[in-house]
Protein backbone atom coordinates (compact mmCIF):
# COMPACT_ATOMS: atom_id res chain seq x y z
CA UNK A 1 0.00 0.00 0.00
CA UNK A 2 0.94 3.55 -0.69
CA UNK A 3 0.06 7.42 0.58
CA UNK A 4 -0.82 9.70 -1.31
CA UNK A 5 0.96 13.66 -0.84
CA UNK A 6 -0.34 16.66 -3.54
CA UNK A 7 2.29 18.79 -4.30
CA UNK A 8 1.04 21.93 -5.95
CA UNK A 9 3.49 23.26 -8.96
CA UNK A 10 3.42 25.80 -11.55
CA UNK A 11 0.18 27.65 -11.52
CA UNK A 12 -2.21 25.21 -11.60
CA UNK A 13 -0.28 21.75 -12.28
CA UNK A 14 -0.80 18.82 -9.55
CA UNK A 15 2.44 16.31 -9.00
CA UNK A 16 1.95 13.51 -6.50
CA UNK A 17 4.50 11.86 -4.22
CA UNK A 18 3.84 8.38 -3.13
CA UNK A 19 5.53 6.37 -0.57
CA UNK A 20 5.42 3.01 0.90
CA UNK A 21 5.99 2.08 4.81
CA UNK A 22 9.86 2.00 4.14
CA UNK A 23 9.61 5.58 3.37
CA UNK A 24 10.33 4.77 -0.58
CA UNK A 25 8.74 7.08 -3.16
CA UNK A 26 7.70 7.59 -6.53
CA UNK A 27 6.77 10.58 -7.95
CA UNK A 28 3.81 11.16 -10.81
CA UNK A 29 4.16 13.93 -13.41
CA UNK A 30 6.87 16.10 -12.10
CA UNK A 31 6.07 19.58 -13.71
CA UNK A 32 9.18 21.11 -11.55
CA UNK A 33 12.05 19.85 -9.44
CA UNK A 34 11.99 22.14 -5.99
CA UNK A 35 8.51 21.60 -4.33
CA UNK A 36 8.99 17.66 -5.13
CA UNK A 37 12.50 18.00 -3.61
CA UNK A 38 11.09 20.30 -0.70
CA UNK A 39 8.21 17.26 0.01
CA UNK A 40 10.05 14.12 0.07
CA UNK A 41 12.93 15.83 2.11
CA UNK A 42 9.89 17.16 5.00
CA UNK A 43 8.71 13.54 4.86
CA UNK A 44 12.22 12.10 4.71
CA UNK A 45 11.06 10.15 1.16
CA UNK A 46 13.69 8.14 -0.91
CA UNK A 47 12.94 8.96 -4.54
CA UNK A 48 12.96 5.96 -6.19
CA UNK A 49 10.80 6.29 -9.59
CA UNK A 50 9.23 9.21 -11.50
CA UNK A 51 6.25 8.34 -13.24
CA UNK A 52 4.95 9.93 -16.18
CA UNK A 53 1.64 10.02 -17.78
CA UNK A 54 2.86 12.25 -21.09
CA UNK A 55 5.08 13.81 -22.43
CA UNK A 56 4.44 17.43 -21.97
CA UNK A 57 6.50 19.93 -20.26
CA UNK A 58 4.52 20.61 -17.72
CA UNK A 59 4.46 17.02 -16.35
CA UNK A 60 8.10 15.96 -16.99
CA UNK A 61 9.97 19.36 -16.08
CA UNK A 62 11.44 18.20 -13.12
CA UNK A 63 12.44 14.68 -14.51
CA UNK A 64 16.37 15.57 -15.22
CA UNK A 65 17.02 17.64 -11.83
CA UNK A 66 15.24 14.66 -9.74
CA UNK A 67 17.34 12.01 -11.62
CA UNK A 68 20.26 13.53 -11.08
CA UNK A 69 19.64 13.70 -7.55
CA UNK A 70 17.77 10.64 -6.39
CA UNK A 71 19.34 8.46 -9.58
CA UNK A 72 15.92 6.99 -10.09
CA UNK A 73 14.28 5.39 -12.28
CA UNK A 74 11.77 6.95 -15.45
CA UNK A 75 8.87 5.36 -16.27
CA UNK A 76 6.26 6.23 -18.79
CA UNK A 77 5.35 5.14 -22.45
CA UNK A 78 6.32 3.18 -24.90
CA UNK A 79 5.09 5.83 -27.27
CA UNK A 80 7.18 8.80 -25.61
CA UNK A 81 10.22 6.96 -25.43
CA UNK A 82 11.70 9.80 -27.78
CA UNK A 83 9.57 12.41 -26.28
CA UNK A 84 10.30 12.25 -22.18
CA UNK A 85 13.52 13.61 -21.03
CA UNK A 86 15.48 10.58 -19.33
CA UNK A 87 13.23 7.66 -19.35
CA UNK A 88 14.11 4.01 -18.52
CA UNK A 89 11.22 2.09 -18.97
CA UNK A 90 9.07 1.91 -21.43
CA UNK A 91 5.20 0.28 -20.82
CA UNK A 92 2.11 -0.43 -23.15
CA UNK A 93 -1.46 -0.45 -22.44
CA UNK A 94 -2.33 -3.93 -20.45
CA UNK A 95 1.54 -3.64 -18.97
CA UNK A 96 2.12 -3.89 -15.29
CA UNK A 97 4.79 -1.95 -13.38
CA UNK A 98 5.92 -3.20 -10.01
CA UNK A 99 7.34 -1.36 -6.93
CA UNK A 100 7.75 -3.77 -4.05
CA UNK A 101 4.49 -5.28 -4.04
CA UNK A 102 2.94 -2.20 -5.12
CA UNK A 103 1.24 -2.69 -8.57
CA UNK A 104 -0.09 -0.68 -11.39
CA UNK A 105 -1.67 -1.61 -14.40
CA UNK A 106 -1.35 0.80 -17.58
CA UNK A 107 -4.32 2.02 -19.75
CA UNK A 108 -2.99 3.60 -22.62
CA UNK A 109 -5.81 6.96 -23.04
CA UNK A 110 -4.53 8.90 -25.94
CA UNK A 111 -6.30 12.01 -26.98
CA UNK A 112 -4.88 14.85 -25.11
CA UNK A 113 -1.38 13.69 -26.59
CA UNK A 114 -0.69 9.66 -28.97
CA UNK A 115 0.52 6.82 -26.22
CA UNK A 116 -0.90 9.02 -23.24
CA UNK A 117 -0.97 6.81 -20.32
CA UNK A 118 -2.75 6.11 -17.01
CA UNK A 119 -1.55 4.47 -13.94
CA UNK A 120 -4.27 2.58 -12.23
CA UNK A 121 -3.68 1.09 -8.96
CA UNK A 122 -6.20 -1.75 -8.13
CA UNK A 123 -5.60 -2.43 -4.57
CA UNK A 124 -5.05 1.39 -3.10
CA UNK A 125 -8.33 1.98 -5.31
CA UNK A 126 -6.31 5.07 -6.95
CA UNK A 127 -5.51 6.17 -10.62
CA UNK A 128 -3.59 8.88 -12.49
CA UNK A 129 -4.92 10.18 -15.24
CA UNK A 130 -2.72 13.16 -16.12
CA UNK A 131 -4.38 15.53 -18.86
CA UNK A 132 -6.98 13.32 -20.23
CA UNK A 133 -9.48 13.16 -17.72
CA UNK A 134 -9.90 15.74 -15.22
CA UNK A 135 -12.19 16.70 -12.36
CA UNK A 136 -15.68 17.54 -14.58
CA UNK A 137 -13.92 17.79 -17.77
CA UNK A 138 -11.23 16.43 -19.84
CA UNK A 139 -7.95 17.57 -21.60
CA UNK A 140 -7.62 19.18 -25.13
CA UNK A 141 -7.32 16.92 -28.15
CA UNK A 142 -3.60 18.52 -28.97
CA UNK A 143 -2.68 14.93 -30.95
CA UNK A 144 -5.40 12.65 -30.68
CA UNK A 145 -8.92 12.46 -32.61
CA UNK A 146 -12.54 12.78 -30.69
CA UNK A 147 -12.76 8.70 -31.42
CA UNK A 148 -9.71 8.31 -29.22
CA UNK A 149 -10.83 10.41 -26.84
CA UNK A 150 -13.74 9.18 -26.30
CA UNK A 151 -13.19 5.58 -26.47
CA UNK A 152 -9.91 6.81 -23.37
CA UNK A 153 -12.71 8.21 -20.98
CA UNK A 154 -14.80 5.50 -21.40
CA UNK A 155 -11.96 2.66 -20.05
CA UNK A 156 -11.78 5.01 -17.23
CA UNK A 157 -15.09 5.12 -16.27
CA UNK A 158 -14.89 1.37 -16.43
CA UNK A 159 -12.82 1.51 -13.46
CA UNK A 160 -14.74 0.79 -10.06
CA UNK A 161 -16.97 3.85 -8.51
CA UNK A 162 -14.91 3.98 -5.73
CA UNK A 163 -11.50 5.06 -7.75
CA UNK A 164 -9.89 7.79 -6.53
CA UNK A 165 -9.29 10.07 -9.20
CA UNK A 166 -5.55 11.96 -9.39
CA UNK A 167 -5.24 14.15 -12.05
CA UNK A 168 -3.17 16.35 -13.37
CA UNK A 169 -4.70 20.23 -13.21
CA UNK A 170 -6.61 22.03 -10.60
CA UNK A 171 -9.58 23.03 -13.53
CA UNK A 172 -12.28 21.92 -11.72
CA UNK A 173 -14.38 25.25 -10.67
CA UNK A 174 -13.67 26.60 -14.34
CA UNK A 175 -14.86 23.08 -15.66
CA UNK A 176 -17.85 23.03 -13.71
CA UNK A 177 -18.82 26.53 -14.39
CA UNK A 178 -18.48 25.56 -18.42
CA UNK A 179 -21.44 22.31 -17.24
CA UNK A 180 -23.76 24.78 -15.67
CA UNK A 181 -23.29 27.53 -19.05
CA UNK A 182 -24.35 24.37 -21.14
CA UNK A 183 -26.75 22.26 -18.82
CA UNK A 184 -27.53 24.45 -15.61
CA UNK A 185 -28.89 22.30 -12.66
CA UNK A 186 -29.42 23.02 -8.73
CA UNK A 187 -26.42 19.61 -7.98
CA UNK A 188 -23.95 22.29 -10.19
CA UNK A 189 -25.01 24.89 -8.57
CA UNK A 190 -24.26 23.24 -5.34
CA UNK A 191 -21.08 22.09 -6.42
CA UNK A 192 -19.80 25.73 -7.69
CA UNK A 193 -20.15 27.05 -3.96
CA UNK A 194 -18.74 24.38 -2.61
CA UNK A 195 -15.85 24.95 -4.73
CA UNK A 196 -15.71 28.25 -4.81
CA UNK A 197 -15.19 27.88 -0.72
CA UNK A 198 -12.36 25.45 -1.31
CA UNK A 199 -10.83 27.45 -3.12
CA UNK A 200 -11.02 30.63 -1.12
CA UNK A 201 -9.31 28.57 1.49
CA UNK A 202 -6.93 27.40 -0.22
CA UNK A 203 -7.47 23.50 -0.70
CA UNK A 204 -7.69 21.57 -3.58
CA UNK A 205 -10.76 19.83 -5.11
CA UNK A 206 -8.61 16.50 -5.71
CA UNK A 207 -8.73 13.53 -5.42
CA UNK A 208 -12.52 13.19 -7.24
CA UNK A 209 -13.64 10.06 -8.01
CA UNK A 210 -15.31 7.44 -10.35
CA UNK A 211 -18.77 8.14 -9.18
CA UNK A 212 -18.44 11.82 -9.28
CA UNK A 213 -17.49 12.12 -12.32
CA UNK A 214 -20.00 9.65 -13.64
CA UNK A 215 -22.62 12.11 -11.81
CA UNK A 216 -21.10 15.47 -13.05
CA UNK A 217 -18.83 15.31 -15.84
CA UNK A 218 -20.50 16.14 -19.09
CA UNK A 219 -17.23 14.71 -21.06
CA UNK A 220 -18.33 10.75 -19.78
CA UNK A 221 -22.01 11.46 -20.95
CA UNK A 222 -21.99 11.72 -24.34
CA UNK A 223 -23.87 8.51 -24.59
CA UNK A 224 -26.35 9.57 -22.20
CA UNK A 225 -29.39 10.27 -24.15
CA UNK A 226 -30.62 13.11 -21.52
CA UNK A 227 -27.88 14.80 -22.59
CA UNK A 228 -27.62 14.58 -25.99
CA UNK A 229 -31.15 15.96 -26.45
CA UNK A 230 -30.65 18.75 -23.71
CA UNK A 231 -27.84 19.75 -25.86
CA UNK A 232 -30.70 19.43 -29.53
CA UNK A 233 -28.16 16.25 -30.48
CA UNK A 234 -30.73 13.27 -30.82
CA UNK A 235 -29.51 10.82 -32.47
CA UNK A 236 -26.17 11.28 -33.25
CA UNK A 237 -23.24 9.36 -32.05
CA UNK A 238 -21.80 9.39 -28.66
CA UNK A 239 -18.18 10.42 -30.40
CA UNK A 240 -20.28 13.17 -32.10
CA UNK A 241 -21.78 14.18 -29.04
CA UNK A 242 -18.22 14.22 -27.25
CA UNK A 243 -16.80 16.42 -30.35
CA UNK A 244 -19.44 19.21 -30.21
CA UNK A 245 -19.27 19.13 -26.12
CA UNK A 246 -15.48 19.44 -26.87
CA UNK A 247 -15.89 22.21 -29.61
CA UNK A 248 -18.09 24.20 -27.10
CA UNK A 249 -15.51 24.08 -23.98
CA UNK A 250 -12.63 24.95 -26.41
CA UNK A 251 -14.83 28.48 -27.01
CA UNK A 252 -15.82 28.67 -23.70
ZN1 LIG B 1 -0.63 17.92 -21.18
FE1 LIG C 1 -0.73 19.56 -18.40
Amino acid sequence: MFKTLIVKCLSDNYTYVCYNENNEAFVVDPSEASPVIDCLEKNNLKLKYILNTHHHFDHVGGNYELKEKYKCSIVGSEKDKDRIPGIDIHLREGDKWHFGDIESEIFEISGHTVGHIAFYFNREKSVFTGDTLFSLGCGRLFEGTPKMMWESLKKIRDLPDETKIYCGHEYTLSNAKFIYSILPSDELKGKINELENLYSKNLSSIPSTIQEEKKLNIFLQADNNQISEALGLIEKSPENVFTHIRNLKDNF
